[in-house]
C-alpha cells in the first residue's frame, strides 16, 4: 500500500499537461474567464500608453514652483484645459499651467501635476499652494509595462485581473488550452438517481453530482455517464467508451474487495496499466489509478483513470486530495495546481488510529490577527456520513506519526473548495 505522498508523486508524474500546440484554441476575451493561457502574451503598447495625470488638478513646470509654498504661493496663467481623451495641441511654457483631469495626457513642457485641492482658481489664473516634486501625480508612458516585454505567461489562469490586463493590451482574442473532457460514472446495482423513487434498500447516487460540481470548478467539461450496474459487460462497455473519448475518466465505487467490485479487472482487460490500487489514507483507501495509451497514437499524453471508492465522503475527499491537483495540472495551469496546506490551531481535539493518514473535514477560520483556526465538523466522521460535509473548506491531516492532536494545538489543514 502506498503512502499518500507516494501516491501523490505517482499521480503527478502520470499527469501530462495539455500541449500548447496540439491542444490550443483561440477564443474571444469575452469567453476567457477561468480559461488557461496557452502562450506567453506580449503587447505592442506601452502602459500607460502616454504620460498622463493621476489627479484632477493643474499640469505645471516644477521649475516655476521652486520657491512655492502655502505661505508663499505662486500664480500661473491657465492656458488650456485637457480632459481625458484629448490630445493637447500645444505645450506650456514658463509661468503657465494647464487645467488637467485624471487620465488626461500631459502637455509638453509640464513635468508635474498639482492636485486641485492644493490650488485656488482665480479666473484664467491659478494660485499654486505647494512645491511639487518632478513627476508628481504623473503616470509616465511605459512606467508599468514596456511594449514587447512579457505581459502574461503560458499557463496563467485567466481571472478578472488577467482579463483586465489583456483588455488594456487590446488582446481581444487569446490562445487558451482547450478544456479537458472528464467522464464520470457511478457503479453500483443499488444506486438510483436523485429523481427516481427510492425503493427499500436502494442508495441515491450523491457521488456523481458532487464530483461533477468539483470537476466543473477546475474548468473541465464534464460528461455524466450515469449509473452503471455491477455487471461485467455493461461496466466494461461503459469504461471502454469513456476512455476512447475523454482525457480523464472518474468512476466511483466498485474498487473495494467485495464480490461486485470489478473495476480493476476490467481496466486490465482493456489494456490499462494499474499504477495505484490502494493508499494508506482514511477515508479513501481503495483508490485506483490507471493509465491508457492515448487513442491518438502520436500523442504521448496518457488517458488517466481514477477509480474513487464509493462511500459518499471517500469520493469527494479522494477527489480533493488526489484528482483535483491532477485535473488542474492537466488543464495547462503552470502554477497553483498543488494543494495548499495551512497551519491552524485546532479548536477541538482530533483523533485518528495512526495506521493510515487521516483527513477530518471541517472549517478553516481566518482570525482577526491573521492566524487560522480549524473547526472540526460536528457529528460522525464516518465515510458514509455526507451530511456534515456541508460548508467544508478544510481537511485536517492527522499523519501516522501525529495521530492525536489536543484542543489548542496546531494541525496542518488542506484547503479545499
Ligand atoms: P463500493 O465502493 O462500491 O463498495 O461502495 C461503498 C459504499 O458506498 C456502499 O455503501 C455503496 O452503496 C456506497 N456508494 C457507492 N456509490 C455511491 C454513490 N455514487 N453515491 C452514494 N453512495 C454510493
Ligand atoms: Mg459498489
Amino acid at each position: 500500500m502506498l503512502s499518500v505522498q507516494e501516491a501523490e508523486a505517482k499521480i503527478s508524474n502520470l499527469t501530462h499537461p495539455l500541449d500548447p500546440e496540439r491542444d490550443r484554441q483561440w477564443i474571444s476575451l469575452d469567453e476567457a474567464s477561468g480559461r488557461i493561457l496557452a502562450a506567453d502574451v506580449q503587447s505592442a503598447l506601452d502602459f500607460p500608453y502616454w504620460d498622463n495625470s493621476a489627479m484632477d488638478g493643474y499640469a505645471v513646470r516644477t521649475a516655476d514652483l521652486e520657491t512655492c509654498s502655502a505661505e508663499s504661493p505662486v500664480t500661473l496663467d491657465v492656458v488650456m484645459e485637457i480632459p481625458a481623451g484629448h490630445n493637447p495641441q500645444q505645450g506650456i511654457s514658463a509661468g503657465q499651467a494647464a487645467r488637467i483631469f485624471t487620465g488626461a495626457m500631459m502637455p509638453t513642457g509640464a513635468d508635474a501635476v498639482v492636485m486641485q485641492e492644493r490650488t485656488q482658481r482665480n479666473g484664467d489664473r491659478v494660485i499654486i499652494l505647494e512645491r511639487p516634486e518632478p513627476r508628481a501625480w504623473v503616470r509616465a508612458k511605459g512606467d508599468y509595462y514596456r511594449a514587447g516585454s512579457p505581459l502574461l505567461y503560458d499557463g496563467t489562469r485567466l481571472n478578472a485581473p488577467e482579463i483586465a490586463i489583456l483588455a488594456t493590451a487590446q488582446c481581444a482574442v487569446v490562445a487558451v488550452y482547450r478544456q479537458p473532457v472528464v467522464s464520470l460514472l457511478s457503479t453500483g446495482n443499488e444506486l438510483i438517481t436523485p429523481d427516481q423513487t427510492l425503493q427499500t434498500g436502494q442508495i441515491i447516487d450523491s457521488n456523481q453530482p458532487a464530483i461533477a460540481a468539483l470537476v466543473q470548478q477546475t474548468g473541465a467539461i464534464t460528461r455524466r455517464l450515469g449509473i452503471i450496474p455491477d455487471q461485467r459487460s455493461a461496466l466494461k462497455k461503459a469504461i471502454e467508451g469513456a476512455i476512447a473519448t475523454s482525457d480523464v475518466v472518474i468512476s466511483t465505487g466498485g474498487v473495494s474487495v467485495g464480490d461486485y467490485d470489478y473495476v480493476e479487472e476490467i481496466l486490465v482487460e482493456l489494456g490499462g496499466t494499474l499504477h495505484i490500487q490502494s493508499v494508506a489514507v482514511k477515508p479513501g483507501k481503495p483508490l485506483t489509478v490507471a493509465t491508457f495509451p492515448n487513442p491518438d497514437a502520436n500523442n504521448p499524453r496518457p488517458i488517466l483513470y481514477f477509480g474513487l471508492p464509493g462511500n459518499p465522503v471517500s469520493a469527494p475527499v479522494g477527489f480533493w486530495r488526489f484528482v483535483q491537483p491532477a485535473l488542474k495540472k492537466l488543464s495547462g495551469q503552470s502554477h497553483g495546481w498543488e494543494p495548499t496546506f495551512i497551519r491552524a490551531v485546532s479548536r477541538l481535539a482530533l483523533k485518528a488510529d495512526g495506521k493510515r493518514e487521516t483527513y477530518l473535514w471541517g472549517q478553516l477560520v481566518l482570525m482577526l490577527d491573521g492566524t487560522y483556526e480549524f473547526d472540526l465538523a460536528g457529528g460522525s466522521h464516518s465515510s458514509g456520513n455526507l451530511i456534515n460535509l456541508a460548508n467544508t473548506n478544510g481537511l485536517a491531516v492527522l499523519s501516522c506519526d501525529r495521530p492525536s492532536i489536543a484542543a489548542g494545538e496546531w494541525v496542518l489543514v488542506m484547503q479545499v473548495s
